[in-house]
């Protein structure tokens, strides 16, 4: 992991890689570099103790073009202004990759959710959100969980964002809980488009995944549900996984619904029963798999690392995962990298079912959502190897992002510029 790059250059960086294959003007495509407008507000919490604390927060607008901005809220100690604009931008050439009718933004605070009591993290959201209002909205801007935030967060936006417009308007926010709004296979839905990327992907190679070996590095909501997923729909042996606190292994295959029992247990996945072996993540990273899922943080897999990566398929659950010097090795070195604005993008493809359900006020099946969802992934997939084989775009990243461009800058051209 390095600390060293700065993932809004990661951004710019993947976009000029792109840009020598699109028929874009460079000032459209400079205006497609940079977030519109970005929100950063000191927010002051009272603590369970009567005292006064300080958080800064963030919320990036980086392109409304194609629909209202659309992303997730981050809750980690590491946030900062240019992380929050890289994933802001990540989510509109996300939208776009899987062609769905929204923009991109982002939000975080930064803050360690685990050093605060539920009360404290609920006045921290209700201030955020106050200060959020005047710019969100099911038209606007429409937040979702995103690292350590689920539904209980988006819940509390829902309800403060209608308490102080006096109105309900549940697509105001994505990722709340059925009860209050949420879709069927959300909490999923990252998880099934990794999965549903790799079987894709092994079947465009001509691999076959039920004979794979599959590492899995991060094992929050994505990491977890993508790792049982590709475990148990398309028969795959999960030989590794890791959390924060370490990486398990069994070259057999671990039972990952029983790793995730362990881990609500515990907290961790340190002293599974099902492992043989516990080692550190890069051991994890550079294990001989045939798959790799990075699914933790960007950033996990730089240069010197990439030279060391031995799977010969990665399916980024992760937003950011490699740095752009790993991108350009693993090129080189051959390595299938299929990326995170189609992988993940799931997440924000439910995400636009629930809008659609709550604006209509009519609630989908599970069975439905997952089958839009199985529909959005594999056209999305097709495109882009359609792209990949029908431009001289290195990689698959690369292929993503041209026709992600493409999408955007028509509907930026199109719009012009006002006044
Ligand atoms: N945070 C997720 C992402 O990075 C989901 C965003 C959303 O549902 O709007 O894609």
């Amino acid at each position: 992991m390095t600390g060293e790059v700065n993932p809004f250059e990661s951004l710019q960086a993947q976009i000029d890689d792109a840009a020598g294959y699109v028929d874009v003007g460079a000032d459209v495509l400079e205006r497609l570099k940079r977030p519109e407008r970005v929100l950063e507000t000191t927010l002051s919490v009272e603590m369970d103790d009567g005292s006064i604390e300080l958080f800064t927060a963030y919320r990036s607008q980086f392109n409304g073009d194609r629909g209202p901005y659309k992303g997730g809220i981050r809750y980690h100690p590491n946030v900062s202004r240019d992380e929050v604009k890289a994933l802001s931008g990540w989510m509109v050439y996300k939208c776009a990759t899987v062609d769905i009718p929204y923009g991109g933004g982002k939000g975080g605070i930064v803050v360690d959710p685990r050093e605060y009591s539920a009360a404290e993290l609920e006045r921290l959201t209700r201030a955020y959100a106050t200060e959020l209002r005047p710019l969100i909205g099911p038209d606007r801007d429409i937040p979702a969980p995103d690292v350590n935030t689920g539904q209980r967060e988006m819940n509390w936006i829902k309800d403060t964002y209608e308490t102080l417009e006096n109105t309900t308007a549940p697509g105001t926010v994505t990722g709340k809980a059925p009860s209050s709004g949420g879709s069927a296979g959300r909490v999923e839905a990252t998880g099934r488009s990794v999965m549903l990327t790799a079987r894709e992907a092994f079947e465009y190679l001509g691999k076959d995944i039920a004979d794979a070996t599959v590492a899995v590095q991060g094992f929050g909501n994505a990491g977890s549900v993508a790792a049982r997923l590709i475990d148990e729909e398309l028969g795959a042996n999960v030989v590794a996984l890791s959390d924060s606190g370490g990486a398990i292994h069994n070259p057999d295959g671990l039972d990952v619904a029983a790793a995730k029992e362990h881990k609500v247990d515990t907290g961790t996945l340190s002293g599974f029963s099902g492992a043989v072996e516990e080692f550190g993540n890069e051991d994890l990273l550079t294990m001989d798999v045939d798959l790799l899922v990075p699914a933790a943080l960007e950033n996990a897999i730089d240069g010197e690392l990439a030279e060391r990566i031995s799977a010969d398929i990665v399916v980024e659950a992760a937003n950011g995962p490699l740095t752009p010097r790993a991108d350009d090795v693993l090129t080189d070195r051959d390595v299938a990298v299929f990326p995170d604005i189609l992988a993940n993008a799931g997440g924000v493809t439910v995400s636009y079912f629930e809008w659609v359900q709550n604006r209509q006020r009519f609630a989908w099946t599970e069975q439905r959502v997952n089958e839009e969802l199985e529909r959005v992934i594999t056209n999305a997939f097709d495109t882009l190897t359609e792209t990949y084989e029908t431009t001289d775009a290195p990689n698959y990243r690369t292929a993503a992002y041209v026709t992600a461009i493409r999408r955007v800058a028509r509907a930026a051209d199109e719009a012009g510029v006002f006044p």
